[in-house]
């Protein structure tokens, strides 16, 4: 399902760029304003809704924190479960994890090990805003399928396409980001 020129404006002109933040030399793709704008939110989900609508998606899998917002919005417009991937000690059941490079350092991020238990080989699409070196959903694919689920594709509303995380997790995904930013 492609974006109409029309939609793909009202989209990318509701993001707001706010430079040097968190640190100096990062452009800051802030989504706040875009959820605030009730038209362009809607122009965004419908898109994402007419696009997953024929995957046969079991679950909406959604990475701390931003991805919440848009993967829960997407699993109940799809009428299918949403799972949350967190930010390490936040889950209270038993979870599976999976740790991953910073630029300094390492973080980690957890599922619930029964997250997809409801469905054997369960088709998860999972969601984030926005997809930089990768990282973070290259993690998160990896648990989706170490707790039996079926990463189908992973999905961002923008992709900072001047760095090479797309390529990497393309190596575990079909990944698709709705806005690119060159
Ligand atoms: P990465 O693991 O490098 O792909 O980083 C992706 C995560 O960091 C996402 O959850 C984004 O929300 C956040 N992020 C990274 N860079 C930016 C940016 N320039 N603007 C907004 N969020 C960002």
């Amino acid at each position: 399902m492609n974006l109409s020129e029309q939609d793909r404006h009202i989209i990318t002109s509701a993001i707001r760029d706010v430079p040097d933040f968190p640190k100096p030399g990062i452009i800051f793709k802030d989504i706040t304003t875009l959820l605030g704008d009730k038209v362009a939110f809607a122009t965004l989900m419908d898109h994402l809704a007419h696009r997953y609508g024929g995957y046969g998606l079991d679950y909406v899998a959604g990475i701390d924190a931003r991805g919440f917002i848009f993967g829960a919005a997407l699993a109940q417009m799809l009428g299918v479960g949403f799972v949350p991937v967190r930010k390490k000690g936040k889950l209270p059941y038993t979870t599976v994890s999976e740790k991953y490079s910073l630029e300094y350092g390492f973080d980690e991020v957890e599922i619930h090990i029964d997250a997809f238990d409801g469905t054997p080989n369960a088709r998860v699409l999972l969601v984030d805003d926005l997809i930089a070196t990768g990282g973070t959903a290259y993690a998160a694919a990896n648990l989706i399928q170490k707790s039996g689920g079926l990463c189908v594709e992973a999905c961002f509303v923008l992709g900072l396409d001047f760095l090479d995380g797309q390529r990497k997790l393309a190596e575990l995904t079909s990944v698709y980001r709705v806005i690119g930013v060159e």
